[in-house]
C-alpha cells in the first residue's frame, strides 16, 4: 500500500516569488501570469485536499505500481568490493519498473488529475526522449482528455517508437521544425499554445524545470520515490543512505528522491549530467558543470549559453538529458553546496548500460546509464561501506535501438 506522506521538511520551500535564491521565478509573457497564478492557487487547494489524494495514491497504487522497490544490486556491489572485503552497498530505487517505464508518471498523472479538478479538458506537453509525452498520453488516456504533444522533429526521428505509441495512446504529436528540433524548442511551442489557449488548457511540464509554481509542484509528485526510499531503508537496515545518485536532465527524478533527504546532512546528494562527447567539447549538455546563469522557459537557473547570452544546443546520447537548462533546485543546490554535481561522456554511459545489463539482467535507460557510469569514479573514493541509493528512474528497451547502432560503430 503507498502512504503520500507530507513531507517532512518545510524548510526547501520557494520563496514567495517562486524563487530558490536567486534561482526560479515568472519570466513569462503577461498572458500567462493569471494562468501560474491560477495553477498556484489550486495547487495549494487540492494538495492536501483528502479526495485529491485518495485518487492519486490509489492509482500510484493500482495503475502505476508503487511503492517500487528497493533493490539491493548484490552483482554490482560485489563488481566494486575491494580486495579487504569492504565495498559499497549498492541498492537501486527501481522507478523502471513504473508502468510506461520510468518515473515521469508520478508527475503526469498528478497534473492530470489536477488539470481535471481545475476544469481544463484539453492537455498540451513537450517531449524530448518522448517518455513525457507517453506518460502524458497515458494519463489523458485514462481520464479520456484531449491531448496535443509537442516534439521536435530531430527527436521525432531519434525516438519513432515512443510517437507511434504516443499515437495510439489517442494523443496527437505536433512535430516542431524551429531550431535545432529538440526539446528546448518543443517547449517553446508548447508554452506559445499555452498562451494562446490558457481558458481551456492546462499544460504539464515534464521536469522540475519552468516558471513557478512547475519547479515545486513537479518536486513534490515526485517526492513520493525518496519518501519511499527513506521508509524501505529504515526496514531493510534501519538507517538512512549514505549517498543518493541520480541522473540530472531538467533534475526531476533526482529532486524526487534528493527531496526527502535535503535536511538530512549525513546523507551525500549527487547529480549526475551528461557530458556527451566531453565537457570541453561543444557538444555536451553539461549544465551545472560548464552554464552559466540566465532565464530560459521563465525560470532563472544555470544554462548553456554563448557570450551573448543565446541558448546553444544540447548535445547526449540520451535524448531525455539533451537540455540546456536545469532546474532552479538544481542550481539552488550547487550553488549552496548542499548536492554535488558531476558528469559523464556519452561512452562512459554507453559502456554502464552493457554493464548493467550483464550484472544485474536489468537495461537501464540511456538517461540512468549515466548515474551508473559515476560509480566509476565514485566507488574508488570512498571508504568502508557506505550505502548509495541510485535512483533507476526507467528502463532501456526505448534505447536498445540507439545503443545497437553505437556499437557498430565503436
Ligand atoms: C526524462 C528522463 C530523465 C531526465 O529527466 P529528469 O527530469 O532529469 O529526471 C531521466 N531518466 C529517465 C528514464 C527519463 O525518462
Amino acid at each position: 500500500m503507498v502512504s503520500i506522506q507530507k513531507p517532512t521538511i518545510s524548510s526547501q520551500n520557494p520563496d514567495k516569488l517562486g524563487r530558490f535564491g536567486q534561482f526560479g521565478g515568472k519570466y513569462v509573457p503577461e498572458t500567462l501570469m493569471p494562468a501560474l497564478k491560477e495553477l498556484e492557487t489550486a495547487y495549494h487547494q487540492y494538495r492536501d485536499d483528502l479526495s485529491f489524494r485518495a485518487e492519486l495514491i490509489n492509482l500510484l497504487t493500482d495503475y502505476v505500481g508503487r511503492p517500487s522497490p528497493l533493490y539491493f544490486a548484490e552483482r554490482l556491489s560485489e563488481h566494486y568490493r575491494r580486495p579487504d572485503g569492504t565495498g559499497p552497498q549498492i541498492y537501486l530505487k527501481r522507478e523502471d519498473l513504473n508502468h510506461t517505464g520510468a518515473h515521469k508518471i508520478n508527475n503526469a498523472l498528478g497534473q492530470v488529475i489536477l488539470a481535471k479538478r481545475m476544469g481544463k479538458q484539453r492537455i498540451i506537453a513537450e517531449t524530448g526522449a518522448g517518455q513525457h509525452g507517453v506518460a502524458t498520453a497515458t494519463a489523458c488516456a485514462r481520464f479520456g482528455l484531449e491531448c496535443i504533444i509537442y516534439m521536435g522533429i530531430h527527436d521525432m526521428e531519434r525516438q519513432s517508437l515512443n510517437v507511434f505509441r504516443m499515437k495510439l495512446l489517442g494523443a496527437t504529436v505536433q512535430p516542431v521544425t524551429a531550431g535545432t528540433g529538440t526539446l528546448k524548442d518543443a517547449t517553446s511551442e508548447a508554452i506559445r499554445d499555452w498562451v494562446t489557449n490558457v481558458e481551456t488548457t492546462h499544460y504539464i511540464l515534464g521536469s522540475v524545470a519552468g516558471p513557478h509554481p512547475y519547479p515545486m509542484l513537479v518536486r513534490d509528485f515526485h517526492a513520493i520515490i525518496g519518501q519511499e526510499t527513506r521508509r524501505q531503508a529504515q526496514e531493510k537496515w534501519g538507517g538512512l543512505p549514505d549517498i543518493l545518485l541520480a541522473c540530472v536532465g531538467g533534475g526531476s527524478n533526482a529532486i524526487g528522491l534528493f527531496h526527502e533527504f535535503l535536511d538530512e546532512p549525513t546523507v551525500r546528494l549527487i547529480g549526475v549530467e551528461a557530458a556527451g562527447e566531453g565537457v570541453n567539447s561543444p557538444k555536451h549538455a553539461a549544465t551545472l558543470t560548464r552554464g552559466q546563469v540566465g532565464v530560459l522557459h521563465g525560470a532563472m537557473s544555470y544554462l548553456l549559453q554563448d557570450e551573448e547570452g543565446q541558448v546553444i544546443e544540447a548535445h547526449s546520447i540520451s535524448a531525455g538529458l539533451d537540455y540546456p537548462g536545469v532546474g532552479p533546485e538544481h542550481s539552488y543546490l550547487k550553488d549552496t553546496q548542499r548536492a554535488e554535481y558531476y558528469s559523464v561522456t556519452d561512452e562512459q554511459a554507453l559502456k554502464a548500460f552493457e554493464q548493467i545489463s550483464r550484472l544485474e539482467g536489468i537495461i537501464p535507460a540511456l538517461e540512468t546509464a549515466h548515474a551508473f557510469a559515476y560509480l566509476e569514479t565514485l566507488c574508488p573514493q570512498l571508504e568502508g561501506c557506505p550505502r548509495i541509493v541510485i535512483n533507476c528512474s526507467g528502463r532501456g528497451d526505448k534505447d536498445v535501438q540507439t545503443v545497437a547502432k553505437q556499437m557498430n560503430q565503436l
